[in-house]
């Protein structure tokens, strides 16, 4: 039987119409499945974060590789889904929000998420410790994650995460590995969180990128009022924080890196209080 073919029976058999809302998609092209399997490199010994595991479909390939699976899933009829379909398994299940409830220890994160929740579930989780996560997005999200500076898709989200961890575009998912198909096309990313991240005030560098990030077409000493006003709610005088090279350039052009020495030179100039 296929995919397709179980995934229709047991919808059928539990009456489950999907719901839009939280995004319920499943998967059921074998191959995604396992090209998405073979890029986490699963070892028996692996505790595997599964966000969203509806009625099992990622959940059953995850399970024959050996390693212990965490599923999180927010819908009670996809838990007792689970329940029975895998009886005896290696399988911890939190029913309850992705974004919310309390995240276990775990080696490696694999799912494929419920769109709304793509962003926050992804910082969230970076904030945690663990090896390697394998996740398919919305395209666009995807293409977000990692984009280079001077790119289109570079945003706030691009350097976020280049903050947090090295993001790899795997491949693109088309809507019809789906059931039912979304409206958009998916794409599988890896992301691999540093060992040592830019040295900056985390805190206050993800408030700036927040700030700055709706000017991202404006040059820097523009945008650095604009950002100012919404942190501190006063002007600032872009030359107090950088250099007429770096304030010339428009903001989707600067690097993280770059990013990181103009928030702490914005920092500095806020605890100084100085004009
Ligand atoms: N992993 C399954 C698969 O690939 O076939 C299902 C993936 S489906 C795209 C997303 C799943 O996430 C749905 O089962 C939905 O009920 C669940 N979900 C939606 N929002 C959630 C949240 N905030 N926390 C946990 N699960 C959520």
């Amino acid at each position: 039987m296929s995919l397709l073919q179980e995934t229709k029976l047991i919808l059928q058999r539990y009456g489950i119409k999907p719901s839009r809302r939280l995004g319920q998609h499943f998967l059921i092209n074998e191959r995604v499945i396992e090209r998405e399997i073979e890029h986490a490199e699963l070892s028996g010994d692996d505790v595997v974060l599964e966000i969203g595991a509806g009625i099992g479909n990622l959940t059953k390939y995850l399970l024959s590789t050996g390693c212990k699976v965490v599923a999180i899933e927010r819908d009670p009829l996809m838990v007792r889904v689970l329940k029975e379909r895998f009886p005896g398994a290696r399988l911890q299940i939190i029913c309850g929000d992705a974004t919310k409830v309390e995240l276990p220890q775990f080696d490696k994160v694999v799912a494929n998420l419920p769109f709304v929740i793509s962003s926050a579930i992804t910082f969230r989780l970076l904030k945690h410790e663990f090896k390697k996560a394998v996740l398919i997005y919305q395209k666009e999200f995807a293409q977000r994650l990692v984009a280079k500076p001077g790119t289109r898709a570079y945003s706030r989200v691009s350097v976020a995460c280049y903050y947090f961890a090295e993001a790899k575009l795997l491949q693109r998912v088309p809507r019809g590995a789906f059931y039912p198909p979304p409206e958009v096309d998916a794409a599988m990313v890896e992301l691999i969180p540093r060992r040592k991240r830019l040295p900056v005030d985390e805190e206050f560098f993800l408030r700036f990128l927040a700030a700055l990030f709706p000017y991202k077409r404006k040059t820097l000493k523009r945008a650095l009022v604009l950002a100012a006003k919404r942190l501190f709610g006063k002007g600032i005088k872009p030359v107090s924080i950088a250099g007429e090279g770096l304030l010339e350039r428009r903001v989707f052009q600067l690097s993280p890196e770059e990013l990181t020495q103009i928030s702490e030179a914005l920092r500095r100039w806020s605890t100084e209080g100085s004009e």
